[in-house]
């Protein structure tokens, strides 16, 4: 049985070997070992098979021609009916020593005329070799794994007719003995290769990792906090990309830290200052004595202003973190730009009224757009209130809606009093205003601009600003027809 302790350490165990099997460590040693060790071993092997079969195949080609020159002096020293013949004789023993076989010279009869080892001598063979080689066939066969077996025909060149039949079999030791030594050679070659092959691959496999290696621990150094420097491995190509792209993700991880520390900051500061305001006006009223109920009522009223400007920061808070949330909870919908854009002027026209600005919508054709009527209809709000906020009296706002095949154009004009060159890049920050000594005059969070942004960027869109100071302000804004994801 296990203790917890003894598994745990198996599984362990288990996930090494498994993180060491799937490491490309692994398998580049695995490849540069079969790579470089399966072909020999195969060639080797080829080799050796290929001198076996070409050996045996001479061997029997050479007995062959021999015995077929001994079957003619066989004919003209007419050995089968005489086989007295010395020089035959010793002929036939001299050859069967050459190839440590054995001949045995068969008659018509199927009776032995010659056994060189002497064994049968005067009885019958009615083998099937011999009987098919009457016939005309000749068989060269290996019978077992050290002997080649033959029948050769003992003809006349001119004649058909076949006399007698060679039974040979010869040895084919000397072929396996040469192949031994070979083999012995082979294998040592091929294990002396094998150890070079290895350690090779183990020496490639580690310098191929090692860029990886440290790779992986500069990351985890930044992962865990040890390290804010850049990531850079440059020994391959690809290492060098992997970088690149991961120094670009962290440097835009930091921007958004360092934007999204400013941003908690500045609704810090911005929720307090109405909250101070009111604790000014409430303890300058509680340190007095019988304050008059005007001074009271002066008071609340700024009280109630605060709060209301507290409000207006809170709800465009809200408004923004829902700009901000994925373009998930988009509710997109084909919408009537110019019934949107209308209705947002009527609700607008009776406070440009009060400073007499005249509200004008010109539409050049019909739009209908893929998009989401309530983010759009926010986005287009903050910027005819502000067109409206920071213009003169008796001025004029003038809004234009416009079409080609792919897009919608929205521009919002005014007379006002225009954005300080230095200021157009930073007025859609989040809680940005030109000038905050206007804040007190003109109404303001300083969070419209970024819900606007923050709108037409999620439809895809794009926002453009030109203004004159002291002249107007122009916002132009362009957004897809067809909303794309
Ligand atoms: P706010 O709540 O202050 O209006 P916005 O984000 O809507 O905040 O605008 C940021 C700043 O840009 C404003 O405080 C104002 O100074 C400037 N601004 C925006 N629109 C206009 C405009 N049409 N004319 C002049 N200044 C503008």
């Amino acid at each position: 049985m296990f203790t917890q302790s003894g598994e745990w350490a198996i599984i362990s165990r288990h996930r090494v070997v498994i993180t060491y099997l799937k490491s490309l460590k692994f398998r580049v040693f695995l490849v540069l070992l079969l790579a470089g060790w399966l072909p020999m071993l195969i060639v080797a092997s080829g080799i050796l098979d290929s001198y076996r079969e070409r050996a045996i195949k001479v061997r029997g080609t050479d007995v062959q021609n021999q015995c077929r020159i001994l079957s003619n002096q066989l004919i003209s020293y007419n050995y089968l009916k005489d086989p007295s013949s010395e020089l035959i004789g010793g002929e036939l023993t001299q050859l069967s020593n050459l190839y440590d076989g054995r001949i045995i010279v068969i008659d018509e009869n199927f009776k032995v005329i010659r056994d060189t080892y002497g064994l049968i001598e005067g009885k019958l063979v009615v083998s099937e070799e011999v009987i098919r080689c009457f016939q005309g066939e000749t068989i060269n066969q290996l019978s077992t794994k050290r002997y080649i077996e033959m029948t050769i025909p003992i003809q006349e060149a001119d004649s058909q007719k076949i006399q007698g039949v060679l039974l040979v079999s010869v040895s084919t030791d000397s072929i396996w003995d040469n192949l031994d030594v070979l083999t012995g050679n082979a294998r040592i070659f091929v294990l002396i290769c094998g150890v070079l092959v290895l350690t090779f691959a183990v020496l490639l496999s580690y310098f191929l990792d090692r860029p990886l290696k440290r790779m992986i621990h500069s990351l985890q150094e930044i992962a865990e906090g040890h390290s804010t420097e850049d990531l850079k491995v440059k020994t391959y190509t690809e290492t060098e990309q992997i970088s690149q792209e991961f120094n670009k993700i962290m440097n835009q991880m930091r921007v958004l830290d360092e934007s999204r520390q400013e941003f908690v900051s500045n609704v810090s500061h911005e929720l307090k200052t109405p909250l101070t305001s009111m604790k000014v006006l409430a303890d300058s009223l509680l340190s007095q004595e019988e304050v008059p109920i005007e001074l009271y009522q002066e008071f609340m009223n700024d009280i109630a202003e605060e709060i209301e400007r507290e409000n207006k920061i809170i709800t465009d808070l809200l408004s923004l973190v829902k700009m901000d949330k994925k373009a998930a909870n988009l509710n997109i919908e084909p919408v009537d730009i110019n019934d949107l854009l209308e209705l947002i002027l009527k609700r607008l026209r009776p406070i440009a009224s009060r400073k007499n600005i005249e509200m004008v919508l010109e539409s050049f054709r019909p739009v209908t757009a893929e998009v989401d009527a309530g983010r759009l209809t926010l986005a287009f709000t903050n910027l005819m209130e502000n067109a409206v906020k920071y213009n003169r009296e008796n001025g004029w706002v003038h809004v234009s809606l416009d079409a080609d095949h792919k897009f919608f154009y929205v521009k919002v004009m005014d007379s006002g009093m225009g954005i300080p060159e230095e200021s157009i890049d930073y007025i859609f920050e989040r809680f940005y205003r030109v000038d905050k000594s206007h804040s007190n005059e003109i109404d303001g969070t300083g969070l419209g601009l970024a819900i606007t942004r923050s709108a037409i960027q999620v439809h895809k869109g794009a926002v453009k600003v030109t203004s004159h100071l002291g002249e107007g302000t122009t916002f132009a804004v362009r957004i897809p027809l067809n909303y794309i994801a």
